[in-house]
């Protein structure tokens, strides 16, 4: 049985002691002296607190002072999609927020390899997380163009250092579920011991970079398990379980559901707007090929927005997005739909858009259902 502590809150003074509260109701006092404690924030790509694509800075700066005061050694990183960690800081807010406390933060350095179990086998993660004693996982409620989410679970990802990430992507990023699982695995294997989800200022639409629009939730979630978050995250926006890759991937595995205990009460977001992530692909090979050219969602590029700065080009795992003509031109044939570019995109110039017989099909779907 797992416990989830839902709380209203805001970015204001009362904060720290409402994750105190929180921690403290999940065990948080029994965080060992001298142990190091692994903050692990989303800390996506350079974005000011009020665009909703950073775990929020004085959530970040309520984490370090507990662990802080438990006479351990906290750790604040990532690895950002974007090698910008400074500028992160900076624009998010974090500098400033951390500048008086001892506290250590920097982008995940080195990776080493990890059994996550099959079909990965040993994957590359970043050595402060294998090796931390605590994580204290901080994820955003953020919508994510590729996995619908990204919750407590996603969030660990996040330690798959660099380049690595989008090579992960390339293996699996067609095929959803296995992505998802993927994810699940590694959050099983790095086991945080916390999970707390700024939902305060969650974000809806187009995300989980600039693309998206920041919607008020005014809650923290929560939880020793981070399956747990999300499924009330779920819960909050009226989506099913079974919908949330995540969760499915979990279901599948034999890893969820699990009974949780509610403490608090979890408000309803009505309204939610939710990314439409374009269908999994399946059958021969040359059935796919024309599902992916012609019916999956796909980036497009808004050129009144798009700065030319090579940052999605430089990301893209599958070579699939070229600069000709001071324009960018995408090789949909290649690209397996990760959605990396928009995650990274500075100017959210890039969104998903369906294509006109995907979008047929799904009106014709939709009527069938
Ligand atoms: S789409 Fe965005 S990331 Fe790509 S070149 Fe244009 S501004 Fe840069
Ligand atoms: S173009 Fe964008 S969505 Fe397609 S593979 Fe490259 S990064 Fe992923």
């Amino acid at each position: 049985m797992s416990t989830v502590i839902i709380r209203n809150a805001a970015y204001d003074n009362a904060l720290t002691a409402t994750f105190a509260g929180i921690l403290d109701a999940l065990g948080g006092r029994d965080i060992p002296r001298g142990s190091r404690v692994l903050v692990k924030p989303n800390l996506l790509s350079p974005a000011r607190p009020e665009e909703a694509v950073l775990t929020h800075f004085s959530l970040v700066r309520a984490a370090v002072e507990y662990v802080l005061e438990r006479g351990a050694r906290p750790l604040v990183a990532d690895s950002p999609a974007i090698g910008a960690f400074t500028r992160i800081l900076k624009e998010g807010g974090l500098r400033e927020a951390l500048k008086d406390l001892p506290v250590e933060c920097r982008p995940f350095e080195e990776s080493v390899a990890v059994d996550v179990g099959p079909p990965f086998g040993s994957i590359e993660i970043a050595r402060e997380a294998v090796e931390a004693d605590v994580i204290l996982n901080l994820p955003k409620l953020k919508t994510h163009n590729a996995m619908l989410l990204t919750l407590g679970v996603k969030n660990l990802f996040g330690c798959v250092v660099g380049y690595r990430k989008p090579e992960w992507h390339m293996r699996t990023g067609v095929d959803r579920r296995m992505f998802a699982r993927l994810h699940v695995q590694i959050c099983r294997r790095l086991n945080p011991a916390f999970t707390v989800l700024d939902g305060v200022l969650a974000m809806e639409g187009e995300g989980p970079g600039k693309g998206g629009t920041p919607r008020p939730a005014g809650v923290l979630i929560g939880s020793r398990s981070a399956l747990a978050v999300d499924a009330c995250v779920c819960r909050m926006i009226g989506l099913s379980e079974g919908e949330l890759p995540s969760l499915a991937a979990a279901t599948a595995a034999g890893l969820w559901p699990e009974a949780v205990q509610l403490d608090g009460d979890l408000p309803a977001v009505r309204g939610f707007l939710l990314p439409r992530p374009g269908p999994l692909i399946y059958g021969p090979k040359r059935v796919q090929g024309f599902a992916r050219r012609h019916l999956l969602q796909r980036p497009v590029c808004d050129a009144a927005r798009c700065k030319l700065c090579g940052e999605c080009e430089k990301i893209c795992p599958a070579g699939a997005i070229r600069t000709r003509d001071k324009a960018l031109v995408f090789d949909y044939d290649r690209c397996i739909r990760c959605f990396c570019c928009s995650e990274v995109c500075p100017h959210a110039a890039l969104r998903s858009a369906e294509t006109p017989a995907g979008a047929v099909l799904r009106r014709i779907a939709r009527k069938m259902l």
